[in-house]
C-alpha cells in the first residue's frame, strides 16, 4: 500500500518572506496535492484597484468596485494561474506597488468577504495545500495539518536583502528589515483575520534550515497525517 496524501487538507500560514510558498509548492508536487496561493488573490484585487486608479486605502471606494473584479483560478502544468477579467495577471501582481495595494485591500472586510467563498470552495475539494495568513484560523479551521511557518524578521530580511542585491536593486539591509517589520505589524495587528497561529498549529521556525531540509520535514508531517487519517 502506498501513502495516500490525496484527501489531505493542509493549511500553511505565516508572515511575509518566511518561504511558505516555496516549501508548500515543493511539498504539493511531491505529495500530489494542489497548491493554492491565497496571497495571489489579494494581490489581484489590489492590482485591479491600482490599474483603475482606485485608492486601496479607501474601503468604501474599493468595496464599490468589487462587483467588477472577476477572478478565476486555473492550473497549467500544476502551476496556479490567476486571471483577472479574463487575462492572466502573471508578474503584474508581484511589483512593490501591487504588494502595497494587496496589503491595504486585505484589511478591508468587504474584500475578505469577497474572497472567502472562492477559498472555502477550493478547501472543500480536498487534496490541497493552501498558504496565506488566515488559512488555519478562518478558511480551513478543520484542516488535517496546520502549520505556522515562520522565521525571525532578521532572517527574513537577510534573505530578501540578498535576493534584492542579486537583482541589482539599490537597497540597504535596514530598509528591507523596516519594510518586513511594517508588513508584519499590519498583518498581525489588523482587526479582521489577523496573522496568528491557530491553537492547534505546529509553529515551525525555519531560520537554520535549507529549503530541502524544510520540505523533507513537511513531507514527514504530511506522511504522519496521511497515516493517521487512513487509520481512522
Ligand atoms: O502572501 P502574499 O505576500 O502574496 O500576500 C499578499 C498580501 O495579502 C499580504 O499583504 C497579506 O497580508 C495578504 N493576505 C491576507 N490573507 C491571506 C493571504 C494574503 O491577508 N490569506
Amino acid at each position: 500500500m502506498t501513502t495516500d496524501f490525496k484527501s489531505l487538507t493542509v493549511a500553511i500560514d505565516g508572515p511575509s518572506g518566511a518561504g511558505k510558498s516555496t516549501v508548500a509548492k515543493l511539498a504539493a508536487e511531491l505529495a500530489g496535492l494542489v497548491y493554492v496561493d491565497t496571497g495571489a488573490l489579494y494581490r489581484t484585487v489590489g492590482l485591479y484597484m491600482l490599474e483603475h486608479g482606485v485608492s486601496a486605502n479607501d474601503p468604501e471606494a474599493v468595496a464599490a468596485r468589487l462587483p467588477e473584479v472577476e477572478i478565476e483560478l486555473s492550473y497549467e502544468d500544476g502551476k496556479q494561474v490567476v486571471s483577472l477579467c479574463g487575462e492572466p495577471v502573471g508578474d503584474r501582481i508581484r511589483t512593490e506597488e501591487a504588494s502595497l495595494c494587496a496589503s491595504a485591500v486585505s484589511q478591508i472586510p468587504a474584500v475578505r468577504e469577497f474572497l472567502l467563498e472562492m477559498q472555502k470552495d477550493l478547501a472543500r475539494k480536498g487534496g490541497v495545500i493552501m498558504d496565506g495568513r488566515d488559512i488555519g484560523t478562518v478558511i480551513m479551521p478543520d484542516a488535517d495539518v496546520k502549520i505556522f511557518y515562520t522565521a525571525t524578521a532578521r532572517t527574513r530580511a537577510e534573505r530578501r536583502f540578498r535576493e534584492q542585491r542579486e537583482k541589482g536593486m539599490d537597497v540597504t539591509f535596514e530598509e528591507v528589515l523596516a519594510a518586513i517589520e511594517e508588513r508584519d505589524r499590519q498583518d498581525m495587528e489588523r482587526e479582521l483575520a489577523p496573522l496568528k497561529p491557530a491553537e492547534d498549529s505546529i509553529v515551525f521556525y525555519n531560520d537554520p534550515f535549507s529549503i530541502e531540509a524544510c520540505s523533507a520535514w513537511l513531507l514527514g508531517v504530511l506522511t504522519r497525517a496521511a497515516w493517521e487519517k487512513a487509520r481512522k
